[in-house]
């Protein structure tokens, strides 16, 4: 009947968005941002609905940079929470997940399908490099991170 929908403002830019019974919104069309009752319930928590978490969104938004990309912390953190994840560095998207056959996890150059093997989270976040740069020196010109899309 449409009574579940509600019109709510949006956790981060206070633009008006529906919701549906859960809580959960379609983008924010002003932010980008998608409505989540468990983000708002758990606001420094990344990777509920959208990689950054609630509160490091809105400081963003705040300073005018997307609320859906995320810092290098919070996109390790939604590794770790929630597995394969995605990022765009020069135009070249890069999965970070995990590698069944070798028991590693793998960084993959999704165009080239070319793959470095991490043993842990943590050798990653230190270790991973690309084109000879380390990825965590590197990531302030990453345009855009996701979850892992179709490869
Ligand atoms: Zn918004």
């Amino acid at each position: 009947m449409g009574k579940t929908k509600r019109i709510v403002k949006c956790d981060v830019c206070k633009n008006m968005i529906e919701i549906d019974q859960y809580g959960n919104s379609n983008a924010c069309a002003n932010c980008g941002w998608l409505q989540s009752e468990e983000s708002y319930q758990h606001p420094n928590i990344p990777g509920i609905r959208n990689i950054p978490s609630l509160n490091n969104a809105i400081k963003q938004y705040n300073n005018g940079v997307s609320t859906t990309l995320a810092n290098f912390n919070d996109f390790i953190e939604t590794y770790n929470n929630y597995g394969e994840v995605e990022f765009t560095l020069n135009n070249t998207r890069y999965g970070v997940l995990y590698d069944d056959d070798n028991k590693k996890i793998a960084l993959l150059n999704i165009q080239a399908n070319e793959k470095q093997l991490f043993n842990d989270i943590h050798d990653f976040k230190q270790n991973a490099k690309i084109n000879g740069k380390l990825l965590k020196d590197l990531w302030d010109n990453v345009t855009a991170t996701d979850f892992l899309q179709e490869t």
